[in-house]
């Protein structure tokens, strides 16, 4: 059977839950039991939600937080009288407001101690997906498809890495075959909330923006599912972001490691964390697009994509900083980079591309909170600088490996734009550059030309 997971456009409205339960009805007829089900938050909630976390923290936000809770309920009370009629109704009318008194508690207890901790962010964070969920396990029993609601505190077990929490693989494993499998076999829809899970102690946690996606994986994984379906608004993983390009094509099929590269620098169709657990079941993810459930959408398996165009897809990411690192004390010195990287990891700055001459370093680094307090670390034994309103570009294609030419073409294709870093790293199947910002989209115009046109 399969795991579907639909994301925060694929469950906004009734009208898009009602395209979901056919969905699930096609698969369940298909494969005579499942799928299991994994949803977002509508779209916007989590925003909504961490405006309210973050208005409720200062002295003037309350009003406007309690008036916007009072939105969200609104919100999701009409979807719960719009897809599911009495008397199944009124106990997802209870839950709902249960759950947003439960939010208002919060938010009025926040107004008096003035600071949200990154744990309070979470349980707040969370609601939008355990709203959601509960709304469509409803939903889904209303229209005749017996589903039931599995709470994701239970289901996926974490880290206390509040907002970014990483889920135990063992203890999730475990949780998902008490919990999960059990619904399955009474021939039951599970439905879950993804982003959302808890520590051992039961603490709320969540893995971070986008972060269903990796929800989705977990329990295609942890059940054993044949495929793990993404259920989104695009027809699948294109050749560029569409708010770039105007009209990327789509890739039918790409690599685990492809489509890691092309999520991890900034493809968001797809949670940069969502391969893994497919990768280790090798279990096949298929990106489809909810409103048109009958195209084709992408795989993405194992296998390298060596057929088709010579790149796979490109891939961005915006306000960047460059950070250039210079010490004569590198020249031929051992050491130097240890000292450097001991900096970013002791300021919890992850870096993303690297490049290195005989006297410099120079990294990029997207969460820029850090750096002046980084700067200072570095200026004690290096010459410092940085420069903001950066991009990285990244090109990738498992051909890359082995036909040079490609490599080359892409950074001839890219003369008249300056670079300020070229990258190719082991696995040879990406190329990356950073360039300034305001060059981004004509570069990335340049190549889809070159490449997809
Ligand atoms: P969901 O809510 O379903 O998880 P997301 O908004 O997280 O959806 O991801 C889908 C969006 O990702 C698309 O609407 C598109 O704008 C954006 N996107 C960026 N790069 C790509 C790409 N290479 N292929 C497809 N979509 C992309
Ligand atoms: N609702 C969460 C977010 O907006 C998780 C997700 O949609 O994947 O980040
Ligand atoms: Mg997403």
């Amino acid at each position: 059977m399969v795991v579907q997971k639909f994301g925060g456009t694929s469950v906004a409205d009734p009208a898009a839950v009602r395209r979901l339960i056919e969905i699930v009805r096609t698969a369940r007829a298909r494969d005579g039991r499942g799928p299991a089900v994994v949803v977002s938050a509508m779209s916007g909630v989590t925003d909504l939600l961490l405006g309210i976390a973050s208005a409720a923290g200062s002295s003037s936000g309350m009003s406007g937080a309690l008036e916007r809770i009072e939105q969200l309920r609104e919100r999701h009370l009409a979807m719960a009288r719009d897809l599911v009629p009495e008397p199944e109704r009124d106990a997802l009318l209870d839950e709902i407001n249960t759950t947003l008194n439960q939010l208002a508690a919060v938010v009025q207890a926040l107004a008096v101690l003035r600071e949200v901790s990154p744990r309070t962010l979470d349980v707040i964070a969370a609601m939008g997906e355990l709203l959601s969920s509960r709304v469509v396990a409803a939903a889904l029993t209303a229209a005749g498809i017996p589903a039931e609601w599995v709470d994701a505190r239970r289901a996926i077990v974490t880290t206390a890495d509040h907002m970014r929490a990483t889920p135990l693989a063992a203890e999730t494993a475990q949780a998902l075959r008490a919990i999960v499998v059990p619904a399955l076999d009474a021939k039951r829809v599970p439905v879950l909330g993804g982003f959302v899970g808890a520590t051992v102690h039961g603490n709320t946690t969540t893995l971070g923006r986008g972060g269903s996606d990796y929800s989705g994986a977990l329990v295609g994984a942890g059940i054993g599912a044949r495929e793990i379906q993404i259920w989104t608004d695009v027809d699948g993983m294109l050749t560029a972001d569409p708010r770039v390009i105007r009209q990327p094509r789509l890739v039918p099929k790409l690599s685990f490691a492809e489509a890691a590269e092309l999520a991890y620098f900034g493809a968001k169709v797809l949670h940069p964390s969502t391969i893994l657990p497919a990768v280790e079941r090798n279990i096949p993810v298929r990106i489809l697009n909810s409103m048109r459930p009958e195209g084709p959408g992408t795989l993405i398996t194992a296998e390298p994509s060596l057929d088709g165009t010579p790149l796979t897809g490109l891939a961005s990411k915006g306000n960047v900083v460059v950070v250039d690192i210079t010490s004569t004390r590198m020249l031929m010195a051992y050491g130097f980079l240890r000292r450097v990287f001991e900096v970013f990891e002791r300021f919890s700055t992850a870096v993303d591309v690297v490049t290195t001459s005989e006297v410099s370093v120079s990294v990029t680094v997207d969460d820029a909170k850090a750096i002046p307090a980084i700067t200072e670390a570095l200026s004690e034994f290096a010459e410092v600088s940085t420069e903001s309103d950066m991009a990285l570009l990244c090109a990738v294609g498992d051909r890359l490996r082995d036909e040079p030419e490609i490599a080359a073409r892409v950074v001839s294709v890219l003369e008249e734009v300056p670079l300020r870093m070229i990258s190719q790293a082991a696995s040879r199947r990406n190329i990356t550059v950073v360039l300034r910002q305001a060059d981004l989209a004509h570069a990335m115009q340049r190549l889809h030309e070159e490449f997809f046109q």
